[in-house]
């Protein structure tokens, strides 16, 4: 299976890099977590080509995880695509994401293609291909606007993942809301942490790599400011934890072994 990082910026737009967005490939399946504004060149600029991709999976409804999602559909759609696509996201997101196409007047009538929303809950596994499990979890992300919800019509799930393939246990933090939200799956053992480093700081990050698991951790969703600041941590790492903590850079490709 290969991690391919499409995108490492945090919200911060930046020229240089393309906002958090990571695909994932295993043989002919190809799976895209996340799609922030400006997807479609994000992922030509990584070759990845609108209709390789199966299935795409939302972490929450912030415009740099989100809002790329209607036109990379049209795209698809003007690619002629044919192949089903399959959009998963929180039992609390899936209809807020079908509004989003259908105001953007990506009606399922005029498309090419067979659009297959599908929710998942929390805590329960579910497969995205033959070989890949996925399990959200709700962190505390989006917390923080719950008393600004004075009408009561807004999502508060912002998920992060479980991803299982083969041996490898891969912790996806998507965007979280503090440390706690680093242990969501500490049961599991996750043996890589692909985490967020906008909302969390690197001493953090120091001491879950004390333990363990996970083997490895890579840091993205950091903004160009943040870029010096990490870079210099890097290089005082003690040398035990020199291999095990990397900052993605897009086009990050990572193998790993079924
Ligand atoms: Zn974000």
């Amino acid at each position: 299976m290969k991690i391919h990082f499409i995108g490492t910026s945090s919200a911060k737009t930046s020229l240089k890099r393309f906002h958090s967005s990571i695909v994932i490939k295993e043989k002919d399946f190809t799976l895209l977590l996340d799609a922030g504004e400006a997807i479609t060149k994000a992922l030509l600029h990584q070759y990845v080509y609108f209709n390789s991709i199966n299935a795409i999976l939302i972490s929450h409804l912030h415009p740099d995880h989100s809002s790329g999602l209607p036109a990379l559909i049209t795209q698809m759609h003007l690619d002629k695509r044919e192949e089903p696509l399959f959009i998963y996201s929180s039992i609390n997101n899936i209809e807020k994401l079908k509004d989003l196409l259908y105001q953007s007047y990506l009606f399922q009538s005029r498309l090419s293609f067979q659009i297959n929303f599908v929710a998942f809950e929390e805590g329960i596994s579910f497969s995205v291909d033959e070989k890949i499990s996925l399990m959200g979890k709700r962190n505390t992300h989006l917390d923080k606007y719950i008393l600004n919800d004075v009408n009561k019509q807004l999502s508060f799930e912002s998920t992060s993942f479980l991803i299982t393939f083969a041996n490898h246990k891969i912790h996806y933090t998507a965007d979280i809301g503090g440390i706690d939200d680093l242990y969501l799956f500490k049961s599991e053992l996750p043996t890589l942490l692909i985490t967020e480093i906008s909302h969390i700081s690197f001493e953090d990050v120091l001491i879950v790599a004390q333990n363990p698991f996970p083997h490895k951790i890579l840091l993205t969703h950091y903004s160009d400011e943040d870029k010096q600041n990490l870079d210099d941590f890097l290089q005082k790492l003690p040398e035990e934890l020199d291999d095990k903590i990397v900052l993605a850079e897009d086009g990050l490709l990572l193998n790993l072994s079924s």
